[in-house]
């Protein structure tokens, strides 16, 4: 890993001394040892902030769209998940691809500094989580799929398992059973937000949950908006979610995100053909479910 933080200092100092960005997007030491996070270099003099660690979980991706409405050009540290991130970005036209340049880094597996945070806390005292994050084992994706330059060796997928043996689980419950396991599993749900501000895929300017004329889903914490809530995100997921699992691993309450969304990855898969949501750029492709065609079949009407 120190390696590669080099490697990325170098890359950044090159950058701005050749005035080719005005920010410089990628991880910082935190107050305690797994407590990395976010950091915008914006001159040469913050590089040596700069660090890329076992911790760098985080998908930088999303914080893209805080400059959306700027001219500054963005350095940004990727990997494969948060390469996925700038993909789902620019086809969802909220960035322009000339105003990035994308360092990508092969991802060898993170650990998760919420867990460590757990193991830190009471009397535990562990300074550490055991393992790679719960998100980085089902990584079909540990390579970037869009960079300007790369840094690191090619890393094979760190799949642990089947990818949608929870989801064969779940479409073999009945419809009861099922309504039971989601009413009971949404009835938790605080309604903090955390996974919707983290995804790279949520990036309407006015989201659905904070319009208030008309309000379109209601604001309390009871089991109808709770499902409404989950109902209504997991169709603006369809077709669009990269499965970079930062939902799931910023959840408080620790409500299974990535059973949804791989439910929707399957049925997309099943219904369009095979289709991975942010795995290429092309300027114009758009992902299932964004497209009209007057031929779709609509007997479901
Ligand atoms: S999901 Fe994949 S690319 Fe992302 S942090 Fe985990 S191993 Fe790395
Ligand atoms: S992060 Fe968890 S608790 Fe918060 S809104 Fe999302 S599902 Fe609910
Ligand atoms: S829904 Fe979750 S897994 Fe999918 S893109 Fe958003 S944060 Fe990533």
């Amino acid at each position: 890993m120190k390696e590669i933080t080099n490697k990325i200092k170098e890359t950044a100092t090159r950058l701005f001394k050749e005035g080719q960005v005005d920010i410089f997007m990628a991880w910082t030491k935190g107050d305690l040892p797994f407590q990395t996070k976010p950091y915008f270099a914006r001159s040469v003099d913050d590089v040596d902030n700069i660090i890329f660690d076992e911790y760098s979980i985080h998908n930088l991706s999303g914080t893209l769209l805080k400059f959306r409405d700027g001219q500054e050009k963005i350095g940004i540290v990727v990997k494969g998940c948060d390469s996925r991130g700038v993909v789902r970005i620019l086809e969802d036209n909220q960035f322009q691809r000339d105003r990035l340049y994308i360092v990508g880094v092969c991802c060898p597996g993170m650990k998760d500094p919420l867990v460590a945070m757990k193991n830190y806390s009471g009397f535990n005292n562990k300074n550490s989580a055991e393992g790679i994050a719960a998100k980085c084992l089902n990584c079909t994706t540990p390579n970037p799929v869009i960079y300007d330059e790369i840094i690191g060796e090619e890393q094979p997928p760190h799949l642990q398992g089947e990818r949608f043996e929870q989801v064969n689980a779940l479409e073999n419950m009945s419809y009861d059973e099922r309504y039971k396991f989601w009413a009971d599993t949404f009835s938790t749900c605080i309604r903090c937000y955390a996974c919707r501000q983290v995804c790279p895929a949520c990036n309407c300017r006015t989201c659905i949950f904070d319009e208030m004329k008309p309000q379109w889903v209601g604001r309390e914490n009871n089991s109808t908006d709770n499902m409404m809530y989950h109902l209504v995100k997991a169709y603006h997921m369809a077709g669009r979610c990269i499965e970079c699992g930062e939902c799931e691993r910023v959840c408080p309450v620790n409500i299974p995100l990535m059973l949804i969304n791989r439910k929707l990855v399957k049925d997309v898969n099943e219904l369009f053909g095979s289709y991975e949501a942010g795995m290429k750029y092309e300027e114009g492709a758009k992902p299932a479910l964004s497209v009209y065609n007057v031929n779709d079949p609509d007997n479901f009407l």
